[in-house]
């Protein structure tokens, strides 16, 4: 231990640690995010009301029971930042940690109390293996560890390689996601009350299909967790 944290040390004044936000060197005890933009950081107060802008927009789309985005995205380039350095640059550290602090978050709510289990977005095992990972299984990491709770990233699964969402149009959105999801092992999710994890909600199409596939499917309650609402 002693001899790890003296190596950690060498290294961290060779390569200190960098605000994942403005990347300003890290202060001690300062975790990916510095001080000042923990303080700029626009939090959001979803996990209080079971009305807020994840379930508005998925009225009528989902069968969802509670909904929640930590942060905003555009009130703030710090956001921004964030989720292009976790989606783009490979820094699962990053989208743990912010899971365990939204996680921390939805322990305060009474809206979360009785979730069985955290469930990412699934990517398509092709699109997987191009990119290398999926983003939104480092959130739900930090939220399941966060809140005790079990992870399960095995049987949901995306079972269309859909193309991006970036250039379509909201109807053609929702018609790109439908019937994109299944659930490998029904059974494994009955009668549970599900977490769906995802990084970024914008129309909300993709995870209003994947809501809806588990409910159908496996006869659960979902609830969603997004990282950043846009
Ligand atoms: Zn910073």
């Amino acid at each position: 231990m002693q001899i790890k944290s003296y190596w950690e040390s060498f290294v961290s004044i060779l390569f200190p640690p960098l605000c994942v936000s403005c990347e300003n060197v890290l202060l001690y005890q300062e975790e990916f995010i510095c001080t000042t933009c923990r303080f700029y950081l626009p939090i959001n107060d979803h996990y209080l009301f079971k009305q807020n802008g994840i379930t508005r927009r998925l009225l009528g789309k989902a069968p969802i029971d509670a909904g929640a985005a930590y942060l905003s995205f555009s009130k703030s380039s710090l956001v921004q930042a964030i989720i292009h350095k976790l989606k783009y640059r490979k820094d699962q550290r990053v989208g743990k940690y912010l899971g365990r602090c939204f996680g921390i978050q939805l322990l305060a709510s009474p809206f979360y109390a009785n979730i069985d289990v955290v469930v990412p977005l699934p990517l398509h095992e092709k699109k997987k293996q191009i990119r290398g990972y999926n983003q939104s299984e480092y959130i739900a990491q930090g939220i399941a560890e966060a809140m005790s709770l079990p992870l399960n990233q095995a049987d949901f699964i995306r079972v269309k390689n859909t193309e991006t969402q970036t250039k379509k149009s909201r109807v053609e959105r929702y018609d790109n996601v439908e019937n994109a999801f299944s659930c490998v092992k029904p059974s494994v999710f009955e009668n549970k009350h599900i977490l769906l994890v995802d990084d970024v909600f914008t129309t909300g199409a993709t995870i209003a299909s994947a809501a809806r596939t588990l409910a159908e499917q496996c006869h659960c309650k979902v609830s969603v967790a997004v990282l950043a609402i846009a």
